[in-house]
């Protein structure tokens, strides 16, 4: 039996291969690998598509998000307000800028952090909030905007997951001081290898950004901070740059894939569909369902679902399975079982299916003729 894998980036490499290996040729026999005029081309091309004067390219989402937070000052002693629901490198980069990870609690129609959760969450030693643009939709930016100018705080936007996605009319990364996207290959925007970007609205805060991800140097040998070394290869901002131009269409794709399953799962017991708000545009990175849990035991029902999928060679994935207030790295701080109800129920029934811009009817169809089977 042919497998249906969440993502086929294979498949959509065929698509693009005649410009894509060209561009990659052109910079394998170029002989300049790091940096140069490819890389600088994306960055601009990159910024224009979020609206935003300023992109700085890096080596990854992860690091993206620490840059910003380095640049923008937020350390030891200072608190980032944040989803537990995401994945790990959110949360891991706070602690690694040596600040503090501070969770509240989600949406469970969304699954992004709940917007009227934050203001309880604000102490003297809050400096940032972190909202996560999850599975390709955007938060609430008009609320977290408003909050953190009342409270003076910054505010990074972790759009790994929603390359393309809007609040209100503006893109992802254009709300906050600073937009962190990973262009990991099964994003949105993906490239051939680890890859991210960094948007910004101001030029100082962009020259800070770069000094910190070339060592610390805005001249050569100057060394002025402790930084990394994060750069996108110029092979990767090759690629990038065609993939760019399909954006727009690719995410389209998604939302009439997501379009169909609304409606063709909507009849379905004991699974809740999931929501785009009215003000946004979601950008489909994932197609998450509830599995709805029996109370006796959680996530059984879910993870029964998943292996019948399984059985028909349907690859579903669950994004996430454990909250990040309960791994076990952050047990310290002190987050008890109960303390975000809707994170840790969600994790429970959570269910991701296929969904990639190249996906046939067929194929799609093919997991909603298992799931009616199933349910
Ligand atoms: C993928 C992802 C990251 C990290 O991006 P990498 O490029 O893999 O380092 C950060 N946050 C979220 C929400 C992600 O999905």
């Amino acid at each position: 039996m042919n497998k249906l894998p969440p993502v086929d980036l294979a498949r959509q490499y065929q698509q693009i291969d005649a410009e894509a290996s060209a561009a990659a040729l052109a910079v394998l026999r170029s002989g300049y690998y790091i940096g140069g005029t490819v890389v600088s081309e994306f960055e601009q091309a990159f910024a224009q598509s979020v609206g935003m004067p300023h992109c700085v390219s890096c080596n990854s989402g992860t690091d993206a998000l620490y840059l910003a937070l380095r640049a923008l000052g937020i350390g030891p002693g200072d608190e980032v307000i944040t989803s537990a629901f995401t994945f790990f490198a959110t949360a891991e980069m706070i602690s690694a800028a040596g600040a503090k990870p501070v969770f509240i609690d989600i949406d469970p129609a969304t699954f992004n952090l709940n917007p009227s959760l934050i203001e309880a969450a604000i102490t003297p030693r809050t400096k940032a909030i972190m909202p996560v643009h999850l599975f390709g939709q955007a938060v609430d930016m008009t609320q977290v905007m408003a909050l953190a100018n009342q409270y003076q705080l910054k505010v990074i936007e972790d759009c790994a997951q929603a390359t393309g996605a809007q609040w209100q009319g503006k893109t992802v990364g254009s709300w906050g001081d600073v937009g962190a996207f990973s262009f990991f290959p099964t994003k949105n925007l993906g490239g051939c290898g680890d890859g991210g970007a960094m948007t910004v609205q101001s030029e100082r805060l962009a020259a800070e950004l770069r000094m910190l991800k070339e060592h610390g140097s805005r001249q050569r040998y100057y060394h002025e901070a402790i930084g990394v070394n994060s750069r996108l290869d110029a092979l990767q901002a090759a690629v990038l740059q065609v993939k760019l131009r399909y954006l727009e269409q690719w995410n389209q794709a998604r939302q009439i894939l997501a379009q169909n399953y609304d409606r063709l799962l909507a009849p379905l017991p004991g699974i809740i569909l999931p929501t785009a708000l009215a003000g946004g545009i979601h950008v489909w990175n994932q197609y998450t369902i509830r599995v709805l849990s029996d109370t006796s035991s959680p996530s059984h029902r879910r993870d029964r679902v998943r292996e019948q999928l399984l059985a028909q060679g349907i690859i579903s994935m669950i994004y996430y399975p454990i909250p990040l207030h309960q791994q076990h790295v952050y047990g310290e701080l002190g987050y008890g079982a109960g303390t975000l109800p809707h994170t840790e129920q969600v994790a429970t029934e959570v269910l991701s299916l296929p969904l990639f811009p190249e996906m046939t009817v067929a194929e799609q169809e093919r997991v909603v003729y298992a799931l009616k089977e199933i349910l």
